[in-house]
């Protein structure tokens, strides 16, 4: 596991891609500066770990577009110390950047492979996410709830209510809604039952998967 002058070059070049593309948060961009992707990634490709472009990673499985880690997080306007639950944690790499924006991280992978090795790596990187959790994010996780932010990684056909109920009042859920192409969704929870609702562009992800073992 190296990290190189040369791949610190390429993150800072990718950074300069992010935000003429419109990403704002410093912090989110020092994250991305700093988390060596290609580490997340099988090392076939390595070269295109800093293009902003999503690949794929293990189980039939991507790790999402740079763009699309900042944009989502970016959204989240969490604080340092702030509860945020990601649902579909892949790779690992959005786990990263929460980890660097200094939020306690609960985090949900339902492919076993997946969530092993993406436990025992972020480890070894020196990430210390709040909790790993295997299991079906549509149920989010109630033991710890409630969140001041949840980050969906995944494609959701609809709104998971458990997501929604698991949020603190001012709480952030940030969700990619649609089958084949999905619209970014952002609720935010301004009583016990009511919900102001953005719709902020679209995006592909891989689908975020119901009732399959
Ligand atoms: N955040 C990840 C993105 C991975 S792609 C990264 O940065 O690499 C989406 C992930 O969601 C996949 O790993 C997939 O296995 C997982 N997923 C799909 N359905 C899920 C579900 N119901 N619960 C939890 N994770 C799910």
């Amino acid at each position: 596991m190296k990290d190189t002058l040369r791949h610190a070059g390429k993150r800072k070049q990718l950074v300069d891609i992010l935000i003429q593309k419109g990403i704002k948060n410093k912090s989110v961009l020092s994250a991305i500066n700093k988390i060596p992707r290609h580490l997340f990634m099988d090392s076939s490709f390595e070269d295109h770990a800093y293009q902003d472009k999503a690949f794929p990673i293990a189980a039939d499985q991507t790790i999402s577009q740079p763009y699309t880690v900042a944009f989502q997080s970016e959204l989240l306007e969490a604080n340092r110390g702030d509860k945020v639950l990601e649902i579909g944690t892949g790779s690992g790499y959005q786990t990263a950047v929460l980890c660097e924006l200094g939020f306690k991280v609960y985090s949900i992978e339902r492919q076993k492979e997946l969530f092993k090795k993406t436990k025992l790596f972020l480890s070894k990187l020196g990430y210390r996410p709040k909790h790993l959790s295997f299991g079906d994010g549509y149920k989010g996780l109630t033991e710890h709830a409630p969140y001041n932010a949840i980050i969906v990684t995944a494609g959701a056909p609809y709104v998971p209510k458990p997501l929604l109920s698991q949020l603190q009042i001012n709480g952030r859920l940030v969700i990619p809604v649609g089958d084949n192409k999905q619209i970014m969704t952002l609720f935010i929870r301004k009583s016990e039952t009511a919900f102001e609702k953005h719709e902020l562009g679209e995006f592909r992800f891989v689908p975020l998967l119901e009732d399959k073992n």
